[in-house]
């Protein structure tokens, strides 16, 4: 049994979702959380979470990527939304610092800080989005003495970059990038990783894996991140799995 933490199961290419979960849970994926992006997403996000809520969980947060001028007015949304969550909604996020988008740094940091304090107020994990903003994340994190954890998602790069996060509390997600024979680097890098900081991932619809470029991604290819994973790490692959369903399961204070 895997647990995909990371797929936006509310992007177009998952209707109808009876069906596509179907194909999940065929492929041994039977949990699956939807990371928020944007205020408008986190209506569709609770009504799934309801519908499925043995299969289903959800974040609610704002992605750096979709930040404009009225974000901040959207913070107090977030705050009601929180609070009157249903109990699938288990994270704020996704969220955090993207230093390739083209969303002024001030704006991405006050909303993401905010974040984080909302993320504490509510005592919920965080689902961190990091594109070569790493040191800036972290201090922004360990400044506002966040102490709930959560996942660094999309892991790729070195241990280096992602072990302050560790010590902190935060697992990595690892997804479909470690398919790729070019992704050297992050490939012996996730084979040095400690095993109980690792949860898997697929970013589905996006980060397609090698072998499937042009194709809308999806959770059911899951499984061949795990026989990746287990490869690179030379694990059995059905202890590992079992190790991540764990880490899964802790990461987001959930019984399973
Ligand atoms: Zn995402």
């Amino acid at each position: 049994m895997l647990f995909d933490t990371h797929c936006h199961f509310d992007f177009a290419p998952f209707v109808p979702i009876e069906t596509s979960l179907v194909k999940a849970q065929a492929a041994g994926v039977s949990k699956i959380l939807i990371p928020g992006t944007k205020a408008k997403g986190w209506v569709t996000i609770s009504q799934l979470t309801q519908l499925y809520p043995q299969h289903l969980w959800g974040a609610y947060g704002l992605h750096p990527y979709f930040l404009h001028e009225k974000s901040a007015s959207v913070l107090v949304a977030l705050d009601k939304a929180l609070a009157e969550r249903n109990s699938n909604i288990i994270a704020v996020g996704e969220c955090g610092l993207d230093g390739v988008v083209d969303v002024p740094a001030q704006l991405q940091e006050a909303i993401f800080v905010a974040q984080i304090d909302l993320a504490q107020q509510h005592h919920l994990p965080l689902i961190l989005h990091c594109r070569k903003q790493h040191q800036r994340l972290f201090k922004l994190l360990k400044s506002s003495r966040f102490e709930f954890g959560g996942v660094l998602h999309g892991f790729s790069g070195s241990v280096e970059q992602v072990k302050p996060f560790i010590d902190l509390g935060f697992k990595v997600g690892i997804g479909g990038v470690i398919t790729y024979p070019r992704a050297n680097k992050t490939r012996q890098s996730v084979a040095r990783l400690p095993v109980n900081s690792l949860v898997l991932e697929t970013d589905a619809p996006d980060m397609p894996l090698c072998g499937y470029q042009g194709e809308p991604n999806h959770p059911a290819h899951l499984p061949q991140v795990l026989t990746c994973l287990a490869e690179l790490r030379q694990e059995n692959p059905l202890e590992l799995a079992q190790r991540l369903w764990r880490n899964s399961h802790e990461v987001f204070h959930l019984n399973g």
